[in-house]
């Protein structure tokens, strides 16, 4: 089992500090913490402070007090640390107290004197504290990491071996991953930063003593660590393990998306031994070559599928192709797929990369005009944008019949370059399809449209939740638009139920929705695609109660 860690850092001394840190370390506890570690690198000299944290310590714990060469807050004298390391151990025997491989090795007086307090087979005072070995790299992975963990392998009272280091790239998790699985005794193996979320959710997939999570309401006391809400309730902490499937959203960033919202509750739903987690991946092909490749060449992570976002749209076709794999024929129109597919068997693996954007957007056009696929033949359509979403929602549109469908695009020499490559595309296929028209922003307000697609990111609220002022219609073409309460208008932004552009359109009478159900059945789509999950099982209503 895996446990739960959350550290607190002791912030004050006294009475009031010790009350504090013992709030934190129950309410910890309730939210599904099953070990605290007592950080005392402020608080080293108080010893009425460490005497009832360890006395009342709502679960069983570690004592660290991490100088500040290792990332810690401690800078007094080393010998005075380790002394009241050793007092502790003698005078509270806690389970586990966590001492730097570099502090170890520095002094042989302090190895000795740890020695003297810690578990191992030449012990010969009754002790119940087992030593954590660590070492931390802030800047990177350590180039003699092999090194470092081998000595702590082969010192003897070391019980656990923790190694922790910045991630350069989602590949670092393999190999915290690769550690784990050839472990010599038990080990904690994390990967520190935005990278780094991975090697922490998956820690019980490959055996990990340990992962740590933040108290929801605190800072971190390491870069990356994330809220103990987070890690039990999305990714189902407590449910992963071995055979634990491996998908998630991988994009650039990734960070901001509601995948894993969405498609961990799912699993949860339809009983799928699965994780989600956000990958994210720098912009270049490169990179996302190599990490995808890595993911997929280590079978061990059971790497099954991911959704794949702004800006790898085309690069997944890419890769798919050059590893052989397939490539669905709404995604080659597109020149773009937002579904990755790993199937492996026992000698090989098979790929393939799917659009489930382009069926999901006809239906959510659909849905807004209360009409079958059929009635499309009467509609015309004008979508703002040219990128991705743009490209998804003309070929859908395209090839189901759509009366006329024109890019409108800032700029327009995209919207001309996009329509001529797909119309070439939608050519060579064996569905016949309406030709797509380009133009500028000011055709918008030429004529009467029945539907308007919003495919930019203008619009969208920041991160922080304020309200999006921008749109991407300037004023003066939105003040002379033919909409009225025929038009349907569909922005594509999921983030937040109002945009300016539907503001602007409610107060005009049109119909208007948001992207949260286009969303919703292109992530059903792909949860199809991945587990098989028929319509009996999931809908778009029940995608939409997990938000
Ligand atoms: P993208 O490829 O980056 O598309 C960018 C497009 O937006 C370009 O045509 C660009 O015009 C235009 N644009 C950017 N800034 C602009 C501005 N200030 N004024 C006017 N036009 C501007 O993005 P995408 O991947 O297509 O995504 C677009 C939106 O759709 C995002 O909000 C995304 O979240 C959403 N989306 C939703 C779903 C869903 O399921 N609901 C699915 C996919 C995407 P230029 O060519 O002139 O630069």
């Amino acid at each position: 089992m895996t446990f739960i860690c959350v550290p607190i850092m002791v912030e004050s001394s006294g009475e009031s500090g010790a009350r504090a840190a013992l709030e934190q370390a129950a309410e910890a506890v309730r939210a599904g913490a099953r070990l605290i570690e007592w950080r005392l690198d402020q608080v080293a000299d108080d010893r009425e402070l460490i005497r009832q944290l360890l006395s009342k310590s709502p679960a069983p714990c570690i004592v660290t007090c991490r100088p500040t060469s290792e990332g810690g807050e401690y800078n007094g004298d080393e010998v005075d640390r380790i002394a009241m390391l050793e007092h502790i151990a003698l005078e509270h025997m806690p389970p586990y107290l966590d001492v730097e491989l570099g502090a170890y090795e520095r002094s042989a007086n302090l190895a000795h004197k740890v020695r003297l307090v810690v578990d191992h087979p030449n012990q010969l005072r009754p002790t119940g504290t087992r030593l954590i070995l660590s070492t931390h790299d802030f800047r990177g992975r350590p180039k003699d990491l092999y090194a470092r963990i081998g000595r702590m392998a082969s010192e003897d009272a070391c019980a656990v071996i923790k190694v922790a280091w910045t991630a350069r790239s989602l590949r670092d998790n393999i190999e915290a991953f690769e550690l784990l699985a050839h472990r010599a005794k038990p080990m904690i193996a994390l990967c520190l930063g935005r990278f780094g979320l991975m090697s922490r959710v998956l820690a019980p997939k490959f055996g990990a003593l340990l992962t740590f999570a933040r108290a929801d309401d605190m800072p971190g006391t390491a870069p990356g660590q994330p809220g103990i809400t987070y890690l039990k309730e999305t990714f189902r902490f407590e449910q992963i393990n071995r055979d634990t499937k491996v998908y998630g959203v991988i994009g650039w960033p990734a960070e901001h998306s509601i995948g894993p919202v969405v498609h961990n509750a799912a699993y949860a739903h339809l009983g799928h031994n699965g994780v989600y987690l956000p990958l994210p991946i720098p912009p270049e092909y490169e990179h996302f070559k190599a990490t995808i490749g890595s993911f997929i060449d280590y079978a061990p992570l059971d790497f099954a599928g991911a959704s794949i976002t702004t800006p790898h749209k085309a690069h997944v076709i890419r890769f798919v192709r050059e590893r052989h794999g397939t490539v669905d024929e709404t995604a080659a129109v597109c020149g773009a797929a937002n579904t990755l597919i790993v199937t492996r068997s026992s000698d090989s693996v098979e790929l393939k990369a799917c659009n489930t954007d382009v069926d999901a957007l006809v239906d959510s056009v659909c849905a807004g005009l209360g009409i079958e696929r059929a009635g499309l033949a009467d509609v015309t359509v004008a979508i703002i944008g040219a990128g991705g979403a743009a490209r998804a929602a003309a070929v859908g549109l395209a090839l189901t019949g759509a009366s006329s469908i024109t890019l409108h695009n800032r700029t327009v020499a995209r919207a001309r370059q996009v329509s001529h490559e797909l119309n070439r595309r939608l050519g060579m296929c064996d569905t016949a399809a309406t030709r797509i028209e380009a133009a500028d922003l000011n055709g918008l307000c030429n004529r009467h449209h029945d539907v308007i697609i919003q495919a930019t990111p203008v619009g969208m609220a920041d991160p922080d939740g304020r309200a999006a002022t921008g749109s991407p219609v300037p004023e003066a073409i939105l003040s002379r638009m033919q909409w009225d309460a025929r038009t349907f208008v569909l922005d594509l932004i999921y983030t937040q139920a109002q945009t300016p552009l539907l503001a602007a359109a409610r107060r005009a009478g049109c119909r208007t929705c948001n992207g949260l159900d286009m969303f919703a059945r292109q992530a059903l789509a792909q949860l199809t695609l991945w587990t098989g999950a028929s319509p009996a099982e999931l809908d778009v209503a029940s995608i939409l109660a997990a938000l």
